[in-house]
Formats: C-alpha cells, sequence, structure tokens
C-alpha cells in the first residue's frame, strides 16, 4: 500500500504494533509522516521509499523566496494521483549568495533532485546548465520573458534585461 504523509495505516499499538521510521502515533493509532510504501515486519510498521527519484530533473514553481532559502512547489507522480510537493533549492555551493538576485516569486525552474521525494525534507539544485529558470515574467510589465543567456532574460515588450539563472545549453 503506497501512502501519502498524514494516513491513517490501521495498526494499533494496542494490538501489539510498533510504530517505526517513517510514522508516528496518535490517539492509539499509526499514521504515516512522509511518502511511500507501508512495510509490516515482525509488527513494526515503517514507510519505506517506493522508488529512486534522487537527481531527477522536475519542473516547479517558487512559491517562496528571501535571500538565502526559496520554496519550489513540484508535482510528482504518486500511486496514480499529481501530488504537489514543496522542495527546498539548495545553492550554496553556487556562488549565487541573495538568491533574489538570481530567481523571483512566481518562475518556473526546471530543478534536479538532491534528495527522494520520500525523504522528511526533500532538497534540489539548480547548478548545471540543465537546470535553473525556463519561465519567467518581466517584473516591470509582466510580459512573458526570453532566455538570452545563462544569467540573462529579455523582456520583447519593454526591452527589460533582467539577471537570472536559466536553462541554457550554449
Ligand atoms: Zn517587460
Amino acid at each position: 500500500m503506497k501512502v501519502i504523509p498524514g494516513t491513517s495505516l490501521g495498526y494499533q499499538p494496542s494490538d501489539g504494533y510498533t510504530a517505526g521510521n517513517g510514522t508516528f502515533m496518535k490517539d492509539d493509532m499509526i499514521y504515516a509522516s512522509k511518502l511511500g510504501a507501508v512495510n509490516v515486519i515482525k509488527n513494526i510498521v515503517s514507510i519505506g521509499s517506493v522508488v529512486d527519484t534522487k537527481m531527477r530533473l522536475f519542473l516547479g514553481k517558487i512559491v517562496k523566496i528571501n535571500a538565502s532559502k526559496a520554496t519550489i512547489t513540484i508535482y510528482v507522480d504518486f500511486d496514480n494521483q499529481k501530488l504537489a510537493l514543496d522542495v527546498n533549492l539548495l545553492e550554496k555551493d553556487s556562488g549565487r549568495d541573495n538568491l533574489l538576485q538570481y530567481f523571483k516569486l512566481g518562475d518556473i525552474l526546471q530543478i534536479r533532485l538532491l534528495s527522494n521525494i520520500y525523504d522528511e525534507n526533500v532538497y534540489c539544485t539548480t547548478i548545471g546548465s540543465d537546470v535553473g529558470v525556463v519561465l519567467a515574467n518581466c517584473s516591470d510589465c509582466f510580459a512573458k520573458l526570453s532566455i538570452v543567456s545563462q544569467d540573462s532574460m529579455f523582456c520583447s515588450s519593454c526591452k527589460n534585461i533582467e539577471k537570472r539563472k536559466c536553462v541554457f545549453a550554449s
């Protein structure tokens, strides 16, 4: 059985079951605390990964950003449903100290996962030429920007040039 966080797993400690990795207990019932598949071994209930998603590419949208942190919502296929998942951008090795100089709220990015979608905290990166902003709107007139280089986008309607970390294969 594949579950999402918060799913009641139907096992009760009072029946002899123990809450293992990826689960929590509430009102004498074991619940999933992360995405994954349910395993019951020797009455220990845990949640395991379904498939390895590390290093995979996903499209997502920046839903929260400040100078040092950004949250990107990606959509993942899970048990025949599309699930929205918030992942954290990890850019400390990129030289991009102030994220606000390279990304803006609402930008659509291609990202590479650094963790599995089944982990408690999921991290991603835009280090590499195949990851970064793919779609963004002009800050001045809100028209769609076009990518012109790995670090700039151009607005053909108001001629504004904006700095972004873009997907760019030269
Ligand atoms: Zn513009």
